[in-house]
């Protein structure tokens, strides 16, 4: 037996399936050991290229020393004291504040679950309004607010889709779902809902289901509907924020939401993720005298997460983190392209930055509905095939691969020369 399958069974005995999120109980099966820069390492001494990268946060690499130093070093003066504030939430907030747009000021909590719940919470409280509109494909987090028409079934798309057993029925009535890239149902359902919705919240490139790319004029019409109809705009950058630019992709659309929540690639894999916007707004939080909106968190502005934000954002601000990354995805993008054409694989390789997703499909999907002309089939063996050359990818169809800090072009050009021979051997060409 080996030993990922010797842990993966004791395992079992103690958590439901062995591992504790969803989507972590995958074939095939790793127990995990190490990560260092671009390799992940399991309990057998696989090595393996890592895109996965814990499903966003490793912007850097695998447990990078300028960042794990600094957190080692704040944590021999700094932990909780619970009260009060500490000089390491300052200088994190401070960064925050000058480089994201819509950030005048921020909160940390500790998960892109927590961050989305305070925006949505924070819109009703600033709104008086129930209702939410998401989009379907969009993931926010675990809670009731959200966790509806995600990666539905086909046959669920504009239908009620509940994400969980246990969710309350007013919650996911009160979240409408719209489709991606359509302004029109966006309008249509602002109109029949007149004076109702709270807020509108959507990953600015839905990268839950790989990379879709919102259409010129997506983004800014949601703007002015957002404004025209008194509801908030929230953009949920917990993987755009810091990967696409240290400003997030707001920067990038020059579109700048009410609300925006962070997470993931903000600290490089420590446990941190922040609600932050426009002032007004966020002075109705309790933090602020007077505020109404509850806001509060044992565990919020933790040295260890605060210090890690600090050091990934000075790694950005002073190395050229996003051009390294943006020209390896470059370099990536175009010459997958080059393999699937000269192969004569029907797909579409999208991508933005440091990021890839090659769709087995022959046309640009803009949105979820158009992700069922895809071949999941041939993606899961495509997969399969990749991690037992050494190339860790995303174990869900329709995700994205990431290149961090750490990547170089050696890595690339591994990379690129398992995907033809895997594609070779899957299409006998
Ligand atoms: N928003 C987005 C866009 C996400 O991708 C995720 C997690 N994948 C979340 C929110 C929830 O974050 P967390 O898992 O840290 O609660």
């Amino acid at each position: 037996m080996t030993n990922n399958a010797r842990l993966r069974e004791e395992s079992n005995k103690y958590a439901p399936g062995g591992v504790h999120s969803a989507t972590r109980n995958v074939e095939p099966f790793h127990v995990f050991t190490k990560g260092e820069g671009a390799y992940i390492y399991d309990a057998d001494g696989n090595k393996f290229i890592d895109y996965q990268a814990a499903f966003g946060p490793y912007i850097l690499g695998h447990n990078y020393p300028y960042v794990n130093n600094k957190v080692i070093q704040a944590l021999s003066t700094t932990d909780m004291f619970g009260v009060g504030t500490t000089d390491l939430e300052i200088e994190a907030s401070r960064k925050i504040v000058t480089h994201v747009p819509s950030a005048e000021q921020v909160l940390f909590c500790n998960s892109g679950s927590e961050a989305t719940y305070h925006a949505i919470r924070l819109s009703r409280g600033i709104t008086g309004r129930s209702k939410l509109i998401k989009f379907q494909g969009c993931y926010h987090g675990w809670h009731d607010y959200v966790a509806r028409n995600m990666l539905s079934a086909w046959d669920k798309i504009g239908t009620r889709d509940p994400g969980s057993a246990g969710m309350l029925d007013e919650a996911i009535d009160n979240t409408l779902v719209c489709t991606y890239n359509d302004l029109d149902d966006v309008e249509r359902t602002f109109n029949e809902n007149k004076g109702e919705i709270a807020a509108i919240i959507l990953e600015p490139i839905p990268h839950n289901i790989g990379i879709i790319m919102p259409q010129p004029g997506f983004l800014e019409g949601l703007r002015e509907l957002c404004t025209a109809n008194g509801a908030l705009l929230i953009f949920d950058e917990v993987i755009t924020g810091f990967r696409h630019d240290i400003g997030g992709y707001q920067k990038v659309a020059g579109v700048t939401p009410d609300l925006t929540t962070m997470g993931k690639a903000m600290a490089n894999g420590f446990p941190i993720a922040a609600v932050a916007g426009k002032k007004e707004y966020m002075q109705r939080f309790n933090t602020q005298p007077g505020g109404d909106v509850w806001f509060a968190g044992t565990y919020n502005g933790h040295a260890v997460g605060t210090a890690a934000c600090i050091a990934t954002l000075e790694m950005m601000e002073n190395e050229p983190v996003h051009e390294h990354i943006f020209r390896l995805g470059e370099r990536m993008r175009s010459e997958i392209r080059g393999i699937v054409d000269r192969l004569g694989i029907k797909a579409y390789v999208a991508g933005f930055g440091s990021t890839w997703t090659t769709y087995f499909m022959d046309f640009e999907p803009k949105n979820y509905t158009d992700l069922q002309h895809n071949d999941a089939e041939f993606y899961v063996t495509y997969r399969k095939k990749m991690i037992e050359k050494g190339i860790y990818k995303m174990p869900m169809n329709l995700k994205r691969n990431h290149l961090s800090y750490s990547h170089t072009d050696k890595e690339v050009d591994i990379t690129l020369e398992a995907i033809e021979s895997v594609l070779k051997e899957m299409t006998g060409k």
